[in-house]
């Protein structure tokens, strides 16, 4: 099996003798394994589809032009990360019949994609999930939605929607509208679930909001709501699995190099937050939360504009662009990873955490 894979699981849906599976490995993230390798056939499906191997997948566009995004309906924009642009777009794809497809919270806090067919079941899905989203049989799915000739909006990591894209290479995909973002890279599995049982040991997890904000959209931090209290940090680097992320340590070693940092998009829309709008739009920020929405192409396009209860501003590219190094820029892999990794390995989140940076 592959040694270079992000785990966008193209592979595994494309195997027509289901012979290999997703599983985690020694770090805690996605990659294929064997599960009954004398049932391969050597087709050859798993390595034509994988975009680690594959040249020839052409991007879908390149960003054609940006939008400052803000949803007008409150709790669609609180629940959000930014400026509720997914919510907005899902809404479009409910009245068309469509089905929405992205991250929520499942058995035990661990985080996996699903399908969902109307306007109720989406609020799960709002609203970024600092983990490895497991993708089960969502591409699956959606190639069956697809054929039945409705509408599909997936919303994922950019490797997870160049693995979709390719799988999907011989569908009809008309119907087919797909968000990804600016992705600082995701901490595995393993990471998340062992700093859930170690750091929130004995209590009774009832919610949980990687972007929760007291003060504002500024000032966010995690927030787990227990049956009777909750553990919120006000400053966010205090919790050590956010500061395990932010500081890059505990992301999928993929991620340093992403091959996805660059103008050409393979997704309709490319999103992220607007953290440049103090330094292009002066009198904008209301301190609750804005998209920068990039839209790559013409089906994009079309869709923005079926948007409603929103306020949309188009700015230029270079605007859009403008102070955002997270952007196109890769990320330098810190000393401590090995350290963090090998201690996770040997004794848990909070030893991995000890052995980066001396906290007691
Ligand atoms: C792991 C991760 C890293 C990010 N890094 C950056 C960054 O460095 N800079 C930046 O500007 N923006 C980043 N973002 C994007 C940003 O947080 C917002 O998602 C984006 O601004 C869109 O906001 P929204 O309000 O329109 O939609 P939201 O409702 O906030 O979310 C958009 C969609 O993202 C999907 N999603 C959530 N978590 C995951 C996950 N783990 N895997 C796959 N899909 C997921 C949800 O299903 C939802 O459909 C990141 C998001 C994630 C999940
Ligand atoms: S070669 Fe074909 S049968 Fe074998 S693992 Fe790949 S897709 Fe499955
Ligand atoms: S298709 Fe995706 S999951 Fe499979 S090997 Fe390639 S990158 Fe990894
Ligand atoms: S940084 Fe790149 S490889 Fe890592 S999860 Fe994001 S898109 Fe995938």
């Amino acid at each position: 099996m592959k040694s270079e894979c992000f785990g966008c699981s193209a592979c595994v849906s494309s195997c027509p003798t289901q012979c290999i599976a997703m599983e985690q490995n020694q770090e805690g993230f996605f990659v294929p394994k064997w599960v009954a390798k004398d049932q391969c056939i050597g087709c050859g499906k798993c390595m034509e589809v994988c975009p680690m191997e594959k040249s020839s997948l052409e991007p879908m566009g390149e960003m054609k032009g940006a939008f400052l995004f803000i949803n007008r309906d409150a709790y669609d924009r609180n629940l959000s990360s930014s400026g509720g642009f997914f919510k907005a777009l899902s809404d479009v794809v409910f009245e068309l019949g469509g089905v929405v497809c992205g991250a929520a919270f499942q058995e035990n806090f661990m985080v996996g994609h699903k399908c969902v067919q109307n306007k109720d079941e989406v609020y799960p899905l709002l609203g970024s999930k600092y983990v490895q989203s497991d993708l089960g049989n969502v591409f699956l799915e959606i190639q069956s939605f697809l054929q039945q000739g409705r509408y599909v909006l997936f919303a994922g990591t950019p490797c997870q929607v160049a693995g979709l894209k390719n799988f999907l290479k011989d569908v009809e995909c008309k119907k087919l509208l797909t968000v990804d973002f600016i992705c600082a890279g995701v901490p595995s599995q393993k990471v998340w679930e062992s700093y859930i049982k170690e750091c929130h040991q004995g209590e009774e997890i009832r919610y949980i909001q990687f972007r929760y904000g007291t003060k504002g959209w500024w000032e966010w931090g995690l927030r787990v709501q227990y049956a009777h209290h909750e553990y919120w940090k006000e400053n966010r680097m205090e919790d050590p699995y956010l500061r395990m992320f932010l500081e890059n340590i505990s992301i999928n070693s993929y991620c340093y190099s992403c091959k996805y940092r660059e103008k050409r998009k393979y997704s309709d829309f490319y999103v992220g937050d607007a953290w440049n709008i103090n330094r292009i739009r002066t009198n904008m920020d209301d301190d609750r939360g804005i998209t920068t929405v990039f839209v790559n192409t013409k089906k994009g396009e079309e869709f923005i504009e079926k948007i409603q209860n929103a306020h949309c501003f188009e700015i230029s590219l270079e605007e859009a662009l403008q102070y955002r190094e997270d952007l196109l820029h890769g990320k330098k892999i810190p000393d401590e990873r090995k350290r963090f990794f090998e201690g996770l390995t040997g004794e848990g989140f909070a030893r991995a955490v000890q052995l980066c940076l001396n906290w007691s």
